[in-house]
């Protein structure tokens, strides 16, 4: 039987395989979250001395997201292949570094089983088929962006504007929603947070969100077509508001640092994409109107 009859028809196969693969992709997510933000600052440093006229800095060791290979943060020891089997290794190495003992961060073993939860969620919710990978691939992006947001204020643009392109061409095959839905989806929700920004800023001189907002919520458009704009807007909120509230229970000595939006928007617009149909029915039932 080939694989693809197999995973349709048996769609414990389909969500199994996809749990397995979204932890391996996990791992991987770790590797990009720590390793992006690094090289975009290498690039923009180059980029300044450049503009500056400086000379160039000496070329230093390749450093990418496959070099230079992994290795331990606290004794540099390089981790060997079955140290890095996602979430196995991590409970076989009871947490901590084989070769000198320092306690690992249980953010990267989570950030796997999340990644592999999430997968196999969306296999069971849509099914083998375009669809289930589609929204996987959107899924890890916004868990990797999210990741990111979290660590350094920042959405970068190589992962927000190829998944916005994304969400249009699945779209233009009516994948989720109609092109022209997935488009006015895209600019709405780009020029909605621009006004937000632009009202905020006219009124107190201050910043409220990043560019990257922006374009994040025109992503979510690109995908779920502007019909999940008010609701993805709402949902972020009503996250935001109760994770933001823990995290400053959580970590109260640094009240002041800046709490990005970014990841309650990706929580929010993944909510809305997979049951925003369903909520407006809900809705539209409880106050009667249909
Ligand atoms: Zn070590």
């Amino acid at each position: 039987m080939p694989l693809t009859e197999l995973l349709t028809l048996y769609p414990l196969a389909f969500v199994v395989s996809a749990l397995i693969l979204g932890l391996i992709v996990g791992s991987f997510i770790n590797v990009l979250v720590w390793r992006l933000p690094k090289m975009l600052e290498r690039d923009w440093q180059a980029q300044a001395r450049d503009v500056l006229g400086l000379e160039p800095e000496p070329a230093a060791a390749p450093y990418n997201l496959l070099l230079p290979h992994s290795q331990c943060p606290h004794c540099a020891q390089p981790i060997r292949p079955w140290e890095n089997i996602p979430l196995l290794s991590y409970l076989w190495l009871r947490g901590r570094c084989a070769h000198c003992k320092v306690a690992i961060s249980p953010r990267y073993p989570l950030t796997e089983l999340a990644c592999g939860l999430i997968s196999a969620f969306i296999a069971w919710h849509f099914g083998f088929g375009w669809a289930a990978g589609l929204m996987l691939i959107l899924s890890w992006g916004l868990l990797a962006m999210s990741l990111i947001d979290a660590d350094h204020q920042l959405l970068p643009d190589a992962l927000v504007l190829p998944l916005l392109w994304l969400g249009l061409i699945a779209n233009s095959f009516g994948l989720l929603v109609s092109l022209g839905d997935a488009l006015w989806g895209a600019v709405f929700g780009y020029l909605t947070l621009w006004s937000v920004y632009w009202l905020f800023k006219l009124l107190t001189g201050k910043d409220g969100m990043g560019h990257g907002d922006f374009k994040l919520l025109a992503l979510l458009g690109a995908w779920g077509g502007w019909q999940i704009l008010p609701l993805t807007l709402l949902l972020s909120s009503l996250v935001g508001a109760v994770l933001g509230t823990v995290m400053l229970r959580l970590r109260r000595e640094k009240t002041s640092t800046p709490i990005p939006f970014g990841p309650y928007l990706a929580i929010a617009g993944w909510i809305a994409l997979l049951w925003g149909g369903q909520m407006a029915d809900f809705y539209l039932q409880f106050v009667g109107y249909q």
